[in-house]
């Protein structure tokens, strides 16, 4: 009997959880709880750390979990890795669900670089108005250039005091668009942009609003995470569960 675990937390998990339950394939869905107000999807849920790799493979098998699906964020390196290990250890199959990431196309002007360490030397020395467009958590570093003007937007307002003093802050979950990003950039004069390489839809407004601006984009490579099965699509992770994914569509 197929009894899957969802490391959810992104718009690709949630449309995963949506295809198991119309399915009807047995399944847990797993939030980091991060954000105040979790998108709702119907699987039933768990919510929090599992604490550490040990902790995650005690729970796949208390929780009789036959199948671990990664649909973790690409920058929830930790997590990701975690999952290995764990599986590993529970001998339990495991499959990432991870779009690709975005690739460069005509009139993009990348700077790639390898982490936020590079992200943060790779902006100028004289004084820019700086769209930070990543994590609340990988914010602090910038301290370091206190020279920028920064807008930052989160998910969340944050309950703590930020380690940009003067940043400008956006609270909005998204989606975005091309058209309301390139109005922010153009109301707030952005003359740089700082991202992660998500890839997939749901964040690439601001890349797109980038290009038509012709403004420098410090894109963010993805963390490292080693060798292990991956695909891209929710029919893919169905048909691994051994089920049609049309079924009940
Ligand atoms: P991370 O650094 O890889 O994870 C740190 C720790 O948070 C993990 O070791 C684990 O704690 C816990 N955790 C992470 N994801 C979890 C999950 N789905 N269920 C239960 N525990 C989880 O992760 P992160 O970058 O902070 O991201 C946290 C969550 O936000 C992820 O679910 C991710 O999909 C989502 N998210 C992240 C981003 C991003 O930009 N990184 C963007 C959108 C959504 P224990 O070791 O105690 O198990």
């Amino acid at each position: 009997m197929t009894r899957a675990l969802i490391l959810g937390g992104t718009g690709n998990a949630n449309a995963l959880a949506a295809a198991l339950l119309r399915a009807k394939i047995d399944a847990i869905y797993s939030y980091a709880g991060r954000t105040q107000i979790p998108l709702p999807h119907a699987l039933p849920t768990r919510i929090g750390g599992f604490g550490g790799a040990q902790g995650l493979a005690d729970f796949i098998r208390e929780a009789d979990i036959t199948h671990v699906v990664d649909a973790t964020h690409p920058f929830a390196a930790e997590m990701s890795r975690n999952a290995v290990e764990a599986c590993a250890a529970a001998g339990v199959p495991l499959l990432a669900l991870e779009r690709a990431p975005w690739t460069r196309a005509r009139g993009d002007r990348w700077i790639e670089v390898s982490d936020i360490a590079a992200a943060v030397a790779a902006l100028p020395e004289a004084p820019a108005r700086v769209f930070l467009a990543i994590g609340r958590q990988h914010i602090a570093p910038f301290a370091a250039k206190p020279q920028h003007a920064y807008t930052l937007r989160f998910v969340d307002a944050p309950d703590d005091t930020l380690p940009l003093p003067g940043a400008e802050l956006i609270v909005s979950r998204g989606p975005f668009t091309r058209e309301g990003d390139l109005a922010l950039m153009r109301d707030r004069r952005i003359e740089w942009v700082v991202a992660r390489n998500a890839g997939g839809d749901g964040a690439r407004a601001k890349i797109d609003a980038a290009r038509k601006l012709s403004l420098p984009v410090i894109m963010i490579a993805r963390p490292e995470l080693g060798e292990r099965p991956r695909v891209e699509s929710v029919d893919a992770v169905l048909d691994w569960l051994g089920h049609d994914a049309r079924l009940g569509a």
